[in-house]
């Protein structure tokens, strides 16, 4: 195959002409055409995807449930998924933590750049944010309470239910695998070909993915630069430090931890499970949202990576939800950027809070673009930092958005492999495109 038709290829090309048009349209005064007439096409495409979300995970899960053929594989993999979370979790904001408190980039921040960022954005801060004020309430029952669905048809209407979705695709799964065979068939067959489906529709979805990462980039060039681009790049300018240490944070994560947790739990290289999953991160990193990414991670990582089914349907559901590394890290490090950059020394103790709270934020925070930023309210919160200061770094949250994410859906698809091949669940990888 010709390499310019290969998918991520496409989309790596679709990425580079969304930015030139995003410059060239914000030159040429071209923003409102873009936003109107290029973005819906991004706008259709995400949709497209969040479509399949729900019905994907439900039918995957209760196949791969209905194939185990030992229950206490069941359980056994959910602890090990939420342990490996949770490590990986600390561990990348204690790589946030090290590269901030290394590099101090918010004590670089002129004292002038600093005042008029605050005064830019200081509108863009929403302290009493709903989530976060729902969040705050919540004691760490009501997160086991909230994974119950007490209706089939609510849990399964909204995308942010997935937790609950998953809860009644393995209860489905359970009871299928208790009744008779004979009378389970119909059902099991359903799913199953439910499942054959959708994985088909998601084929044809990644057909337009490069027209659609085109639109999405393009949207948000010209929504950041506005029609004075060169304002932009000043801000990024200003800001240059700061963002070079959370990519540097995020770079430094996904080649520690994640080739130690490959040399740890399985052999695979590292090369080779980006080159399989390569199509589901460039899409994280342009739609930045995991959620919306989730049916291309599920297709690549059982497909391309050899993950098998049961640990896939499950692992990444559950990890578009509850585990966010790329978020985590960079939460560490906004939150001590903003701290420096007011003026404020963090000691010991606070940063030992920011392991803990980020790491819940982190949990908290839905797969969506910008509700990193929306959690780190807690964090600043946590740590007595003014949350006004969020101001300083609101302009730039949208890039880091996209690199997160990018880290995110990597981090879930990293985690089950490692699952999968202690479980035995590992097969061969196939680099098809
Ligand atoms: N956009 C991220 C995600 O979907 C969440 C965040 O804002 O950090 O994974």
């Amino acid at each position: 195959m010709k390499w310019y038709k290969k998918l991520h290829w496409q989309i790596i090309i679709a990425l580079f002409l969304g930015l030139i048009w995003g410059i060239i349209a914000s030159v040429a005064g071209l923003t409102h055409f873009t936003v109107e007439w290029i973005k819906p096409v991004g706008t259709i495409f995400i949709t497209l995807l969040e479509l399949i979300a729900i019905p994907l995970v439900l039918a995957s899960l209760i196949v791969g449930v209905t194939n185990l053929n030992d229950m206490t594989k069941l359980s056994r993999m959910g602890g090990k998924t939420v342990a490996i979370y949770l490590v990986t979790t600390m561990l990348a904001i204690s790589i946030g933590l090290t590269v901030v408190n290394t590099f101090q980039p918010g004590k670089t921040l002129p004292e002038e750049t600093r005042q008029s960022l605050m005064d830019s954005y200081s509108q863009n801060v929403d302290e009493s944010d709903q989530s976060v004020k729902e969040f705050k309430e919540r004691t760490p029952m009501d997160f086991l309470v909230d994974i119950v669905p007490a209706n089939f048809f609510n849990a399964t209407s909204d995308n942010s239910n997935m937790l609950q979705v998953v809860f009644l695709a393995i209860l489905i799964g359970i009871g299928l695998v208790n009744i008779p065979a004979k009378k389970g068939k119909p059902l099991i067959n359903f799913f199953t070909s439910l499942n054959e489906v959708i994985i088909k529709i998601v084929d044809f979805i990644m057909k337009i993915a490069p027209y659609g990462v085109f639109a999405l980039i393009a949207a948000v060039i010209v929504e950041l630069a506005g029609d004075d681009l060169a304002k932009a790049l000043d801000l990024l300018a200003a800001l240059g430090w700061y963002v070079l240490v959370v990519v540097l944070g995020l770079f430094i994560h996904v080649m520690v931890v994640y080739s130690s947790l490959f040399k740890f739990f399985s052999q695979m290289k590292l090369r080779d499970f980006f080159r399989a999953l390569q199509p589901a991160i460039l899409l994280g990193f342009s739609t930045s949202s995991s959620a919306a990414t989730l049916p291309v991670t599920m297709e690549r990582v059982e497909h391309n990576v050899g993950v098998d089914e049961e640990v896939a349907s499950f692992v990444l559901p559950v990890g578009a939800t509850i585990n966010m590394d790329g978020t985590s890290l960079y939460q560490a490090v906004a939150a001590v950027f903003i701290a420096q950059a007011l003026g404020m020394d963090l000691g010991l103790f606070e940063q030992l809070s920011i392991v803990l709270t980020a790491t819940l934020a982190s949990v908290g925070a839905a797969g969506v673009p910008g509700a990193g930023i929306i959690m780190l309210v807690i964090v600043l919160q946590t740590v007595n930092v003014p949350v006004e200061g969020i101001a300083l770094i609101v302009g730039v949250d949208r890039i880091l958005d996209m690199c997160r994410t990018a880290v995110n859906i990597t981090g879930d698809a990293a985690v089950s492999v490692a699952v999968a091949h202690t479980e035995g669940l590992l097969g061969e990888m196939h680099f098809d495109d």
